[in-house]
């Protein structure tokens, strides 16, 4: 451990190859758009690589031409998203969504879900065997929220991380700062003497169930990411197939949106943050 601290400076210094392995079209720009982008700034080569092609997406009504396939669609999005981030490389592993843990999807031969483990590590070696890749970040245990393609995408990853000897990072959802988001705005429909809206109640709900993301207090790393906002705004709004341009995520005012989206949180599982310590503000920091 100290070993690596001693190295840090040497390390930092150094422009690092670091790939983002997600498992959805769209996934990269939500909840990594704007560490991508900072990074990229910074002179890192920023890999992206994509799990499925979000066949199982729900698309915005109209906005597919006749004829076109959604995951055709997705696709293009997804190069177009990485363009705006600054992303060198856009790789599909090239299996297919497997939709929500209760649906029939699940069971399809070529879903990731039903992925044969070694076969998609060996996918990932191939994309990546000319690559010197020195950070991986995938997502927690449990995918944010229980997608079985996101809990798929942090097996492989973390397979594919332990055979390569390279450091891992767990994206996540900051349970703590998410509840705190909701009951301030919840507040304020109280005080604006509003019903409660009823999105916000489930959100309210969701941020207090134990498997919804991670407590701040197992998070390491907190990445600012306000000053690469318009960035990830973009990237986010360029999923038209699936964010509808009247969606908050696209119409929330930037002070909000800051306030909900301004950080990007992260788990070094190796070396876990003491309880004194600060939130790590560079991903590459152990
Ligand atoms: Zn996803």
């Amino acid at each position: 451990m100290w070993n690596l601290y001693a190295n840090q400076e040497r390390w930092l210094s150094e422009m690092a190859t670091v790939v983002f392995f997600h498992a959805h079209p769209d996934d990269e720009a939500l909840s990594t758009g704007g560490t991508m982008a900072l990074m990229a700034e910074a002179g890192h080569r920023v890999i992206l690589v994509v799990a499925t092609r979000g066949e199982e997406g729900e698309p915005v009504e109209g906005i597919l031409k006749d004829g076109e396939k959604l995951e055709d669609r997705r696709s293009l999005e997804t190069e177009q998203s990485g363009k705006i981030l600054g992303v060198s490389r856009v790789e599909f592993l090239g299996y297919r969504d497997s939709g929500m843990i209760d649906s029939s999807t699940t069971a399809h031969p070529e879903c990731f879900w039903q992925a044969d483990e070694s076969a998609a590590v060996s996918r990932l070696t191939n994309i990546l065997k000319d690559e010197k890749v020195d950070l991986i970040v995938v997502y927690d245990p449990n995918g944010g929220y229980g997608h079985p393609d996101h809990i798929q995408v942090h097996r492989v990853g973390t397979k594919w991380a332990e055979e390569n000897g390279v450091r891992l990072r767990w994206v996540t959802l900051n349970r703590d700062a998410i509840r705190r988001v909701v009951e301030e705005a919840i507040k304020a429909n109280i005080e604006a003497g509003q019903e409660l809206d009823s999105d916000l109640a489930k959100r309210e709900e969701r941020s207090s169930d134990e498997s919804f993301g991670m407590a701040e207090s197992d998070i390491t790393h907190a990445i600012d990411v306000v000053s690469v906002l318009d960035q990830k705004r973009q990237a986010v709004a360029t999923h038209a197939s699936q964010i509808a341009s009247d969606s908050f995520f696209v119409t929330l005012g930037n002070e909000e949106y800051s306030r909900a989206f301004g950080k990007e949180w992260y788990v070094d599982p190796n070396f876990p943050r003491g309880t004194e310590e600060l939130l790590r503000t560079d991903l590459l920091l152990n």
